[in-house]
């Protein structure tokens, strides 16, 4: 059976990571999708790291890297990336404002439809600020402009198959970014709408 491995950044999720990975986990389970977790720990300076470890223990299909320090959140997406098996890779925040529900439907599009890349794209960006939606309004707009790459409203959450996980782990930068960089290898691509969930906890 084809794997799908599940990728988190974790900062500072505190004690709710246990049960955000645990509804991930359940999730997948109910819609018999064979998959295991990578977590990578950011430099987390709360109990964030303990409560993985506890995961882990319970869990012999959840596995772990632990940053050095607070590295950001796109190192700690390639530390993963670098390190992930499996058949595809689904990435996605550790907080479930990326909603778990849209999962199977990801994994339908890339098993049945042959989507080499499937991506979350905002149909709404949940609640921010307002500077917030300006900076981010501003910062597409100039990606756009200056690498003739749109990628509109689009997210960390995104399902990769291996051979686009492969083609990414050729490029030589240094100083990533997983949306924009994700978006310039091309494949097979579908873009899929989803409504930004509040986090389940903590900031
Ligand atoms: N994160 C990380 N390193 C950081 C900041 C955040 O790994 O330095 C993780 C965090 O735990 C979460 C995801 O990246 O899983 C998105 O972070 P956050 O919720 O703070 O960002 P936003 O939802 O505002 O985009
Ligand atoms: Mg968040």
């Amino acid at each position: 059976m084809d794997k799908l491995i599940i990728i988190m950044p974790v900062y500072n999720e505190g004690e709710y990571i246990y049960n955000n990975v645990k509804t991930v986990d359940d999730l997948l389970t109910q819609a018999g999708i064979a998959h295991q977790f990578l977590l990578v720990d950011d430099g987390s300076k709360d109990q964030s790291w303990q409560e993985m470890c506890r995961l882990s223990q319970d869990y012999p299909h959840v596995s772990l890297i632990r940053l050095s320090r607070n590295f950001g959140k796109e190192a700690a997406l390639c530390a993963a990336l670098e390190h992930a098996g499996g058949d595809a890779v689904l990435v996605m925040d550790s907080d479930l404002q990326h909603p778990p529900s849209y999962i199977p439907e990801m994994v339908r599009l890339w098993k049945e439809e042959g989507y080499e890349v499937v991506e979350g794209v905002k149909a709404d960006r949940g609640k921010e600020s307002l500077g917030s939606k300006l900076a981010a309004t501003l910062f597409y707009r100039t990606f756009r402009k200056s690498t003739g790459i749109d990628i509109g409203a689009a997210s960390d959450f995104k399902l990769l198959d291996r051979k686009v996980l492969e083609a990414w782990r050729q490029l030589p930068e240094k100083s990533t970014f997983f949306r924009g960089l994700s978006a310039w290898v091309g494949f097979k691509r579908y873009a899929m709408p989803f409504k930004v969930a509040p986090r389940a906890g903590g900031e």
